[in-house]
C-alpha cells in the first residue's frame, strides 16, 4: 500500500552537506520525496518532538542536538513508507546498522545519527502534522 512517513535530515548530516546524498538514498529506496523544508528547530518544537524521550538520560543532550543547526522535514511517500524508510536508515547506533544504510554511510555516532523516520503510521501522521500542513505536501 503506498503511505506516507515523516523524515528528518538531522544537523550533523546538513552541516557537512549531505542532504542530497541522504535524499539520493531515500529515493533508491524507493521513496519519493513529496514535501520538503529546511528549518531551524526551536527547543521548544525539539523538546516536544522526541516528549516520548523526555525521561531518558539523553534528553538533554538530544534537544541540544536537534536545535544546534538546520534540519531538513520531509513527508515521504513509496509502499510501506514506514517500513521502508526505517530500513534504508538502518539502526539507531550507526555501529550496529547494516550496510548500505544511510546512518552506516553517514551518520557520526548513537546520537548525530543523520536522520530520523516515524516508527508506525500512527506516529507518522502525527509528525507531519506537527510540520506540515496538507496544501505543502504534493504528492
Ligand atoms: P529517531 O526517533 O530519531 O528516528 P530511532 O527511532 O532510531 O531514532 P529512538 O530510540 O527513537 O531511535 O531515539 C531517538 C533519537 O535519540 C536517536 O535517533 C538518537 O539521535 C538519540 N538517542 C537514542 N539513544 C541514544 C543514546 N543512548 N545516547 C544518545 N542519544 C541517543
Ligand atoms: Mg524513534
Amino acid at each position: 500500500m503506498t503511505d506516507r512517513t515523516f523524515s528528518i535530515i538531522k544537523p550533523d548530516a546538513t552541516r557537512r552537506n549531505l542532504t542530497g546524498k541522504v535524499n539520493a538514498m531515500l529515493e533508491g529506496a524507493g521513496l519519493r520525496i513529496v514535501a520538503q523544508k529546511r528549518i531551524q528547530m526551536s527547543q521548544a518544537q525539539a523538546e516536544e518532538f522526541y516528549g516520548v524521550h523526555r525521561e531518558r538520560p539523553f534528553f538533554g543532550s538530544l534537544v541540544a542536538f536537534m536545535t544546534s543547526g538546520p534540519v531538513v522535514v520531509q513527508v515521504l511517500e513509496g509502499d510501506d513508507a514506514v517500513a521502508r524508510n526505517r530500513e534504508v536508515m538502518g539502526a539507531t547506533n550507526p555501529a550496529d546498522a547494516a550496510e548500505g544504510t544511510i546512518r552506516k554511510e553517514v551518520a557520526e555516532s548513537i546520537e548525530a545519527n543523520s536522520v530520523h523516520g516515524s516508527d508506525s503510521a500512527e506516529n507518522a501522521a502525527i509528525e507531519i502534522a506537527f510540520f506540515f500542513s496538507d496544501d505543502e505536501i504534493v504528492g
